[in-house]
């Protein structure tokens, strides 16, 4: 039976995705309390702010992108905080939770000051005190965290590593970058960097396998995001060949038996598999899931597990890897559960 909004709750419009493909609304009875439970999750990203929100089972009950201003500051947070109130417009009294992921991060505070953004590409948010100027324009709290936090926490809740109780989320893609969550919570550490692992330098037995040191952006020599970024994997490719691709063009290249290529695929994967052997001997997750990119490219799931048993120090590796359940929607999803359920 149709049921209408009553005392004991409301009606709300869903998109559907249907066996066909097609998309198509339908309606949900929420009762008040379960209304209590749906959460804001907003992602900022640097073409495009995408905002849900969430139901507690993890569908998204409503979609809204805007593309992302790129010049001034003050448009980005108009831009931003008018998807959140559009969202909570459904909310019949109280807010609903606000989450949001950004392309860079928040410096930890000290003395009090305001938490500053760093390390964006889109550069006209460094610097900036995005999440109090947010919180001001919108008149409550809400919590902040990175892209790749937010794509380890959707994929803990609702994605691939839902039975972990510990995994790592690893984004291998223009940066790499990475995040953990215990328990479906995030573990984020004192100086708020838990996971990011891009700029550990490469373990010797990485080095063994590139021709030259690689100096990275951040002015250190060899970081791990120097080798295994989409542009790492290219200038490996170069090392070896002389050709210069990008790495999707590499991976479709394997993909159809082309011998350099897929060679240079197969160093990728001794080159990740002997990474993530370090983390594995620190952090000892459940499971690795792999985002951004490269995580498309399939012979990663078939190679790296059998190549990171000889540089774990166990003589029988658990950990499992898996390849993502979402895609662009990683980081509005964990951006929403950067408030608990419970
Ligand atoms: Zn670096």
């Amino acid at each position: 039976m149709k049921r209408t909004a009553d005392s004991r709750g409301f009606v709300v419009l869903c998109k559907a995705k249907l066996k066909s493909g097609k998309v198509a609304l339908t309606q949900r009875y929420m009762s008040k309390d379960s209304r209590l439970l749906m959460r804001i999750g907003v992602d900022l990203g640097g073409t495009k702010i995408e905002g849900i929100l969430l139901f507690a089972d993890g569908e998204v009950a409503e979609k809204i992108r805007v593309k992302t201003p790129t010049e001034k500051y003050r448009d980005t947070v108009d831009a931003l905080c008018d998807v959140v109130d559009r969202l909570q417009q459904s909310a019949p009294s109280s807010k609903y939770s606000v989450g949001i992921g950004t392309p860079g991060a928040l410096s930890a505070a000290t003395d009090g000051k305001a938490e500053l953004m760093k390390n964006c590409n889109s550069i006209c948010l460094n610097g900036e005190p995005l999440k109090v100027d947010i919180e001001k324009r919108l008149g409550y709290e809400t919590r902040m965290e990175n892209d790749a936090n937010c794509f380890a926490l959707s994929e803990a809740c609702y994605g691939a590593a839902q039975s972990a109780n510990t995994m790592f989320g690893v984004i291998l893609g223009t940066g790499t970058g990475g995040g953990i969550a215990i328990n479906q919570r995030l573990h984020t550490g004192a100086n708020r960097i838990a996971g990011e692992w891009g700029h550990n330098s490469i373990p010797s037995a990485v080095r063994e396998l590139i021709d030259g040191d690689r100096l990275c952006y951040c002015g250190r020599r060899n970081c791990i995001e120097t080798v295994l970024s989409g542009r790492g994997l290219k200038q490996s490719h170069q090392e070896r060949t002389g050709a210069a691709l990008e790495a999707m063009e590499l991976a479709d290249l394997a993909r159809q038996g082309d011998g350099a290529a897929t060679e240079t695929i197969h160093v990728y994967c001794q080159q990740l598999a002997r990474c993530l052997a370090s983390v594995v001997n620190v952090l000892d997750p459940d499971m690795i899931v792999l985002g951004g990119g490269l995580s498309n490219i399939e012979q990663l799931y078939e190679d790296v597990p059998g190549l990171m048993k000889e540089h774990v120090f166990t003589d029988n590796l658990l950990t499992q890897l898996s390849a993502p359940k979402f895609g662009d929607a990683s980081g509005a999803i964990g951006a929403a559960c950067l408030w608990p359920l419970n």
